[in-house]
């Protein structure tokens, strides 16, 4: 959502609330979004709460689960300060401070929270710590039973390779 800041005047405070339905890295995420911005003289400073509904595909398995993630919105909006920044990037780029530009007095807050949800998407999408995963024979579910085949079975090629790890 674009949040519109025209009316704001140095010092003034404007609360936010809403909901937006996002795709992240290419993962569906049901996204509520609260808090405030405030017009400082560094900029306008933006901080909230996220809390996000991740639409995962297990990677083991591959159904789909959900997954909650609450986290944080820390953000500052200046134009000002991405002009002066490219005389010296180098130095004078504060290393924990990231300033987003905004065109016609519109802060994009969908993409400030889609980085926020990023930093707390899984690297590995498991519907459960001890998902079974399928059967590498037959394609089975193994969370939803047994389906009998023998799967000791193992590559003799994968074997001759594991003993060169051995020691
Ligand atoms: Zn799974
Ligand atoms: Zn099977």
């Amino acid at each position: 959502m674009l949040l519109d800041v025209r009316k704001l005047a140095l010092g003034d405070k404007k609360e936010f609330d809403f909901n937006t339905e996002l795709s992240v890295g290419g993962v569906p995420c049901s996204t509520h979004t609260s808090g405030s911005v405030i017009f400082t003289e560094e900029g306008y400073i933006v901080k909230g709460k996220i809390e996000a509904v991740l639409n995962l595909k297990c990677d083991r398995c591959l159904e789909s689960f959900s997954k909650n993630i609450v986290c944080a919105l820390d953000e500052v909006y200046s134009n000002d300060i991405n002009e002066n920044s490219e005389e010296n990037t180098a130095d004078a780029k504060n290393e924990d401070k990231d300033y987003r530009s905004f065109e016609d007095k519109a802060l994009d807050i969908d993409a400030a929270v889609k980085d926020a949800v990023m930093l707390e998407m899984p690297l590995k999408a498991l519907c459960s710590d001890d998902c079974r995963g399928l059967c590498f024979k037959c394609g089975q579910n193994l969370n939803k039973g047994e389906c009998g085949c023998d799967r000791a079975y193992s590559n003799p090629a994968f074997e001759g390779l594991m003993d060169l790890f051995k020691d």
